[in-house]
């Protein structure tokens, strides 16, 4: 009961206007949204600021012009359903660029180990997520690439909310999750032949794992959906039954 009072008295804050600044300059698809989801995204970026702390990495001191658009990218994704406010992250860690990383991978042989790799985010199922500032910054004026680091990690911040990162985020029913799996896993199945043909419809990344296919696929259902509903019009609407129909980002290419 106590995190509703105080959420409720954070939406109704006045939100500052240099942070209005940044979302009115920084971000395009703000201008697309109502009036009334702009002032529910305020509220929910003053409730994301207020209750997730921000840590600078590799020399980066964070602003809050880089604080509020990470904040908006991601609370971009529960705009239109009953936010999570992703309880699971507590701390985003910015980087200035793309970071090294260990991370597991299978060895010849059979072991696991870690392999130190470039990365321009992750996403901890306790506790945080991890960015590249510049990577987030290239999100913000480059949507035609139907990529988005922020969108990206939060998306596997909602998939961990079912209680396990799996490419499924938490449902209503065990039928919507049935239904989840079916269009999922078909989609998955057709890029992964795709990709045997030498043709990559949707980044090729999204093959790793069913939640790497979440992931990227919201990238495109927020930046590129015409990409999205052209590779499979089955899991356009999947996420836009999850997600809520959504203004498009970027003037993209058919
Ligand atoms: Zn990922």
């Amino acid at each position: 009961m106590f995190t509703f009072f105080r959420r409720h008295a954070l939406r109704k804050r006045l939100f500052p206007a240099a942070w209005l600044e940044v979302l009115r300059r920084r971000l395009p698809w703000y201008h697309r949204l109502t009036p009334e989801l702009q002032r529910r995204l305020q509220g929910r970026i003053q409730i994301f600021l207020a209750e997730k702390t921000f840590e600078g990495c590799g020399g980066l001191d964070v602003t809050d012009t880089m604080r509020v658009i990470v904040a908006a990218q991601a609370c971009r994704l529960e705009l239109q359903h009953d936010p999570t406010h992703f309880p699971h992250c507590t701390t985003i860690y910015l980087y200035p660029d793309a970071f090294v990383s260990p991370v597991p991978q299978l060895l010849p042989g059979g072991v696991i180990g870690e392999i130190p790799t470039v990365r321009i985010g992750e996403s901890w199922h306790r506790g945080s997520v991890v960015l590249a500032w510049r990577a987030v910054e290239a999100s913000t004026w480059a949507a035609w690439t139907g990529r988005n680091v922020v969108l990206h990690e939060f998306a596997h911040q909602l998939d961990s909310g079912s209680g396990a990162v799996d490419g499924a985020p938490a449902l209503r029913s065990s039928a919507a999750y049935t239904r989840w799996a079916q269009v999922v896993n078909g989609a998955l199945t057709r890029l992964r032949a795709h990709l045997a043909w030498g043709e990559a419809p949707i980044d090729p990344y999204a093959a790793q794992n069913p939640a790497e296919f979440f992931a990227v696929a919201t990238e495109l259902y927020f930046e590129a959906p015409q990409r999205l509903r052209a590779f499979d019009p089955a899991l356009h609407q999947l996420l836009e039954d999850y997600y809520g129909a959504f203004p498009s980002a970027g003037a993209e290419a058919a």
